[in-house]
């Protein structure tokens, strides 16, 4: 059993995506479509028109496949609620996790936990916290016969949030910059956020016409339209993410 930290890899993307994208939205305007399939030399420009415009629907030919690791199932319960994907995640039915890996929420750092008076370290209270559970996991599975998906699929209800799992998620440039406006927004929660920063990085380096001036909501919009919920950082926000 180890602590982990998040990794993202982009596995794959949509090649040269400013020829296709523009392609695609030239057609929409073609009279003569005989050089439609032609890269023309302002693909990158046009494309970046596009956004400006917010004519999105063309980006949405543009796929990104990322796989990441080293994340926590809360970290995934909340990826997974962005309908507009395709996920394949590893299983907790097919494979046993009797020794699993997890996630340390970075806040318990320095902090104490008082346990009958006596002050422990917080990180260090949550480790043994994880070991008793995989423990547990493991007495219930071979109380249910250690028979596989059988048994694990229930000894896994003791199983934490913080229990380490690995995806893969695919999205378009068009969903990818929503989830970017609500994943890179300092309200959301830090690990989805830490993990849609590199999904953002990468994605960038492949596509910078649809990327570029992407960033949390506030930047779209050009203000923060949280309300009273604010973070108070829109200038922090415009340094770090640019202007859209
Ligand atoms: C800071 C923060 C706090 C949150 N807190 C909570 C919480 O307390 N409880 C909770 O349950 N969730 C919470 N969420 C999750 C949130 O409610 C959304 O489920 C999640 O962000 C996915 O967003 P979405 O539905 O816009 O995106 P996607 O599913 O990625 O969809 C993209 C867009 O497609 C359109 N769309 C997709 N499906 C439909 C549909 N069926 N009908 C119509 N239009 C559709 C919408 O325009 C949508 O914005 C939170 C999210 C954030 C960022």
């Amino acid at each position: 059993m180890n602590k982990v930290k998040p990794k993202v890899v982009l596995v794959r993307s949509t090649p040269d995506p400013d020829a296709l994208v523009a392609s695609a939205a030239k057609l929409c305007y073609a009279s003569d479509t005989s050089g439609i399939l032609e890269d023309g030399a302002d693909s990158e420009k046009f494309v970046h028109k596009l956004f400006t415009l917010g004519h999105l629907s063309p980006i949405e030919h543009a796929c990104f496949t990322f796989y990441i690791e080293g994340v926590s199932r809360a970290m995934t319960h909340q990826l997974v609620r962005h309908r507009l994907a395709s996920y394949s995640q590893r299983s907790q039915r097919y494979v046993a996790h009797a020794s699993f890996d997890y996630v340390v929420p970075p806040q318990l750092e320095g902090r104490k936990v008082v346990v009958d008076g006596e002050e422990i370290d917080a990180v260090d209270y949550f480790c043994e916290t994880m070991v008793m559970l995989a423990q547990r996991y493991s007495r219930l599975n071979a109380a249910l016969g250690e028979s596989g998906e059988a048994s694990n699929q229930d000894a896994r209800y003791v199983l934490p949030n913080a229990c380490e799992t690995k995806i893969f998620v695919t999205m378009n440039a068009r969903e990818l910059l929503h989830f970017f406006a609500e994943r890179l927004c300092m309200r959301a929660q830090w690990e989805i956020r830490a993990v849609a920063e590199m999904m953002f990085d990468l994605a960038k380096q492949k596509f910078p016409a649809a990327f570029r001036g992407a960033g949390p909501k506030c930047i779209k919009a050009g203000r923060c339209p949280e309300g009273k919920m604010t973070c108070g950082k829109y200038q922090e926000m415009v340094e770090k993410y640019g202007r859209a």
